[in-house]
């Protein structure tokens, strides 16, 4: 058993949803669950959606509803797909949209945008079958369970691996492949729940956690996990081989490979996780596994739109245990994480992203105890494996207002 994982980007056009089928077909014969998210940048319009909806702009929500949907009956007759078997969803979507909304927005996110998968899924899942790739589409939210955490659900594993067993290892006795949903669930009540953007990694994670399968593939536009995004830094490499951790370490300081909560499942079971590129599928890509890894080239992370909270005592009053709880104790409250924290004796500074309102709510918490001083604008850079040769290069024309260095690990807050 293999569990295949295809995102927005790789069933964002017909020809790359044909790049699919094609991969699908060679693998003809054995058992694959896969997982596929929205098409393309369908989760961003349908974020849209809600934002409208929630705002009061109920003709506004309808109008941009009716382009997401727009998009998929003409993939349906692109793809030779009925287009009616979207109308259930369409259907759900609308009826809330109809609604006042009452409660809280996390809530109304979920019910709305978990919609892209589920379209996406069902014409991909009869494109695939016309195709002759025979597969039984499932709707996840009968299979993963969540709290009702929502926007960030977490996962029920006790019941979700009861429903895998009973429902999801009998359908591979009559088909070699299933098919379903990234990213959603559901909650008890059957509401519909999100586990957090670019979630669908880590449902592939689950199911092959749950199924014990015996690897784990990323299909991306890209030949694998790069060293550095491509985009900031031209002379990014493939990274071939990586392990667990190293992955993990990226995630934390911001890089966009994979979800981070994917690893830990395949970690658990020592189940490979494969990166590979759906434009050529025969490379090798990148394989992460429990390996211990020697030698592993300099890997390059940068997190824009960062904020610099500088909190100085008032009083010149040391910051000790009691000052700096109170620091962590509001970033706890609000729910929120600096990515980079010094200390000095009077004062303390937090890297943080730009989420306005917390970075707000954090000044005026603190402004009793600290002068707070806010800088906005900066990129935290991280270099993981670093020689001081790059670090000086990519320091170059920008000053460097924060700087933390262990022998593995370089962090430097920069203003360009
Ligand atoms: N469609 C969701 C997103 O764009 C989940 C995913 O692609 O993993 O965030
Ligand atoms: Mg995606």
């Amino acid at each position: 058993m293999q569990v295949f994982k295809f995102g927005g980007a790789s069933v964002s056009t017909l020809e790359r949803i044909q790049q699919v089928a094609q991969i699908l077909k060679k693998y003809q014969g054995q058992k694959l669950l896969v997982v596929v998210s929205a098409m393309g940048k369908t989760t961003n319009a349908l974020e849209g959606v809600v934002a409208a909806f929630y705002a009061g702009n109920k003709e506004e929500a309808l109008r941009q509803f009716e382009a997401i949907k727009a998009t998929h009956l003409q993939f349906c007759l692109d793809l030779n797909v009925e287009g009616h078997t979207l109308n259930d969803f369409f259907t759900e979507v609308e009826w809330l949209l109809h609604d006042k909304p009452v409660r809280h927005y996390d809530y109304y996110y979920d019910q709305v945008v978990c919609v892209g998968e589920l379209l996406s899924t069902t014409i991909i899942s009869q494109y695939l079958a016309a195709q002759g790739i025979a597969n039984q589409w499932v709707d996840v939210r009968d299979i993963l369970r969540t709290d009702n955490n929502f926007r960030d659900a977490g996962i029920d594993w006790t019941i979700t691996e009861q429903k895998v067993t009973q429902q999801i290892v009998p359908l591979f006795n009559h088909t070699d492949m299933v098919l379903t949903q990234g990213f959603i669930g559901a909650t008890d009540d059957n509401e519909s729940t999100t586990l957090g953007r670019e979630g669908s990694d880590y449902t592939a994670a689950v199911f092959a956690n749950l199924l014990n399968a015996q690897n784990q593939t990323i299909w991306k536009d890209v030949p694998g996990v790069m060293n550095a995004d491509p985009k900031l830094y031209t002379a990014a490499e493939l990274i071939s081989e990586l392990n667990y951790r190293e992955v993990i370490e990226m995630a934390y300081y911001g890089a966009q490979v994979i979800h981070p909560k994917t690893v830990k499942p395949l970690q658990n079971k020592g189940i490979p996780l494969l990166v590979k590129s759906f434009l050529h599928p025969n490379a090798d890509g990148t394989i992460i596994h429990n390996k211990k890894m020697n030698r592993l080239p300099p890997i390059i992370v940068y997190k824009q739109g960062q904020v610099l909270v500088q909190l100085s005592s008032r009083d010149f009053s040391f910051v000790g245990e009691g000052l700096t709880a109170k620091v962590y104790n509001q970033f706890e409250q609000l729910q929120f994480k600096p990515n980079l924290t010094q200390n000095a004796a009077i004062s303390l500074q937090c890297v943080v992203d730009d989420h306005a309102e917390k970075v707000e709510g954090l000044a005026l918490a603190l402004a009793p105890d600290f002068e707070v001083q806010v800088t906005r604008g900066l990129t935290l850079l991280t270099i993981r494996h670093y020689t001081d040769g790059l670090l000086a290069q990519l320091c170059a024309d920008c000053q460097v207002l924060l700087q933390q260095k262990t022998p593995e690990t370089v962090q430097v807050l920069l203003q360009k």
